[in-house]
């Protein structure tokens, strides 16, 4: 079918081919979602329309307490037939998979992860090893991994991204959810935040370089976090309509990335900025804070940079210079002191991608300059650096790097070398290529350093 011109509700979305103006087809494999009070009333109800008869829940002993229990009550009535495993080993690691092997039943037709993160991670890959499908029953929504087909396991000691599948039906139950710790609440909301920075990225991408855009997805991803945005103060008081808003736009936005086919509508420079603290974070063997609050984080900050690049008149020629002068010898130096040990992979990947190679970045400042005014309008359009601060202030929410424990040095490095993790263009990439990413971040952490 063709592509809605205008934003539908989410379950129009899933499970159905759309031929699209863009001249891709887009397809979502999610079967169901249901985010409602009492939506764990259709874990049966979609187990059913399915034909499952034998269900594996995993929790751990506080999901369990949380949701797990109810789960089983809820599935007794119904007369399906489920078992339901309580973690013990929860590093979620060689041990946890084995645990969960040794406890599943022979018959189970459908793994049902009842938790976030961790659990759904896990869940996620062992029914995807063991060729079951697998539900999510979440107990928060702190960031937009529903949707996901990669998990996060530990393995060998190491945090280890390993392919597993997407789940078919999603269940968030705003009476669960609204109980939700609060930085989890408030870290979700920052996730969404950050759509705005990075749905920019693409629209630059595609006026610089001509990448390829799917506009309705865009309008999707849009409507949807400016509708969440508009009742975002609410969170605070744990209004459970608005956790539900919450909730069902991070999965619109996984959903997106399905439709996409990558993370393009869901991930720019601002999550960048969070991947590349993770890293940071994981050498020096420091738990980071939730991925949505580094993510809020991450979007003041471009903003911040946004506003250095408006506040200067870009002088292209100056630009030329700087492409022409780029030495690829001092760059390579530069990542190895700013990535350490992980300095290889990001070497290796832009001998691949060839983003700061000296005749495509004087190609880009062309198409810069004779686009200025439209890019200009795209900058313009984004909200303020104030406005976000504002938001995230009444949450309780860290907003600034200091807050969650990104230093001067650091923040520096993430400034200058973050756009390097992933060969995706985005605002830093294109202040670098005007030359200008050393100077306007020096500003911007100056500002910053006066407001901690
Ligand atoms: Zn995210
Ligand atoms: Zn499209």
């Amino acid at each position: 079918m063709e592509m809605y011109s205008q934003p539908h509700p989410l379950n129009d979305y899933l499970d159905r081919v759309f031929t699209c103006s863009c001249g891709r087809e887009h397809y979502a494999s999610l079967k169901f979602v249901s985010v409602r009070k009492d939506a764990l009333d259709d874990l049966p109800v979609f187990a059913g329309k399915l034909g499952f008869q034998s269900l594996y829940l995993i929790s751990d002993s506080i999901t369990y307490n949380i949701a797990g229990k109810r789960c089983m009550e809820i599935l007794e009535k119904a007369h399906i037939k489920a078992h339901i495993l309580q973690l013990t080993h929860t590093d979620f690691d060689e041990a946890t998979v084995g645990e969960v092997l040794i406890g599943m039943p022979d018959d189970c037709d459908l793994v049902v992860a009842v938790g976030t993160g961790a659990i759904n991670d896990m869940t996620r890959y062992f029914s995807y090893r063991m060729g079951r499908p697998f539900f999510t029953v979440a107990t928060a929504a702190p960031m937009d991994g529903f949707a996901s087909s990669l998990a996060v396991l530990n393995i060998n000691h190491l945090k280890t991204s390993i392919e597993a599948q997407t789940p078919t039906a999603i269940i968030g139950d705003t009476e669960i959810l609204k109980n939700a710790p609060y930085r989890m609440i408030a870290a979700g909301l920052g996730d969404l935040l950050g759509k705005s920075t990075c749905l920019c990225d693409w629209k630059l991408s595609r006026i610089i370089n001509g990448e390829h855009y799917c506009e309705r997805i865009v309008d999707l991803v849009e409507s949807c976090v400016q509708g969440v945005l508009k009742s975002a103060d609410k969170a605070r008081d744990r209004d459970p309509e608005v956790l539900g808003n919450i909730m069902e736009g991070l999965v619109l936005t996984g959903v997106a990335m399905s439709l996409y086919g990558n993370s393009r509508p869901a991930s720019g420079c601002e999550h960048h900025m969070s991947h590349y603290w993770e890293m940071m974070f994981e050498q020096a063997g420091k738990r980071p804070v939730p991925h949505g609050t580094q993510v809020s984080v991450g979007t003041v900050l471009v903003l911040k940079l946004v506003e250095a690049l408006r506040s200067v008149q870009v002088d292209f020629d100056a630009a030329r210079a700087a492409a022409r002068a780029y030495d690829p010898a001092v760059w390579e130096k530069d990542i190895r002191t700013a990535y350490g040990p992980a300095a290889q992979g990001v070497i290796d990947m832009e001998a691949k991608a060839q983003k700061n190679e000296t005749s495509a970045r004087l190609a880009r400042i062309d198409a810069m300059e004779a686009h200025w005014d439209e890019l200009t309008a795209l900058l313009d359009s984004l909200p303020s650096s104030q406005t976000v601060i504002e938001l995230l202030k009444s949450l309780d929410s860290p907003y600034l790097p200091a807050q969650i424990d990104v230093d001067a040095a650091m923040l520096r490095n993430t400034f200058r070398y973050c756009k390097e993790v992933r060969a995706r263009y985005t605002i830093l990439q294109m202040v670098w290529d005007l030359g200008l990413l050393d100077t306007l971040s020096d500003q911007v952490i100056d500002q910053i350093t006066a407001l901690s």
